[in-house]
């Protein structure tokens, strides 16, 4: 059964590690004023993780430029959190492509599972199948999985797609790494 998460801690380890290449990759870039970023991160409360969820997810990797009169901000992109979403990435994926297909899970499975309520489920449903479509992300990055990503079973094409065949760590890594343009400042903000 692929749809599930590796129960592990070294997986969330793992999804830790590629947070942490993506970080370097933007420090590398410097701010666009010429100025040094400095490590300035967010504190998180991640929840639908399992208890012993490693100490590093109590925050989010962000710099903040160092000259004087810019001091802007730059959130790397992220594979654990989905922009300011509550929930881990991955439990707001999965969760959601749990409840379709053709055998469903029920919300009391979910809840027991990953502490969601149905309320929770059904603005995640809205935010898959309204929301994130209408992103410039997805008008461009759909090519890549067509034919298999109809929009009407999002996220579980994602599911389908990155977990069906080999490892389930590095499929999960993979899918978040393709979503991860979408978890930074104006990645899910649609323009008209
Ligand atoms: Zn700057």
């Amino acid at each position: 059964m692929y749809h599930d998460l590796p129960s592990d801690t070294s997986f969330w380890l793992f999804l830790f590690s590629i947070d942490q290449d993506l970080a370097e990759t933007t420090r590398k870039q410097a701010c666009p004023c010429g100025g040094r970023l400095h490590r300035a991160d967010y504190p998180r409360k991640p929840r639908g993780g399992p208890d012993d969820l490693p100490d590093q997810y109590g925050y989010r990797v962000s710099f903040c430029c160092d000259r004087d009169g810019c001091r802007k901000r730059t959130t790397p992109p992220s594979v654990r959190f989905l922009g300011r979403k509550v929930y881990l990435g991955a439990v707001v994926i999965l969760v959601a492509a749990m409840r379709q297909g053709p055998s469903p899970r029920r919300i009391r499975e979910l809840s027991k599972l990953f502490g969601v309520d149905r309320r929770t489920v059904a603005r995640w449903r809205i935010f898959w199948q309204e929301h994130f479509p209408r992103t410039p992300f997805w008008k461009v990055a759909r090519s890549r999985l067509s034919p298999i990503a109809k929009i009407d079973a999002l996220p579980r094409s994602f599911t389908e797609a990155f977990l069906r065949h080999g490892d389930l760590q590095q499929g999960w890594g993979k899918l978040l790494l393709f979503l991860s343009p979408i978890t930074i400042a104006g990645g899910l903000e649609i323009k008209a």
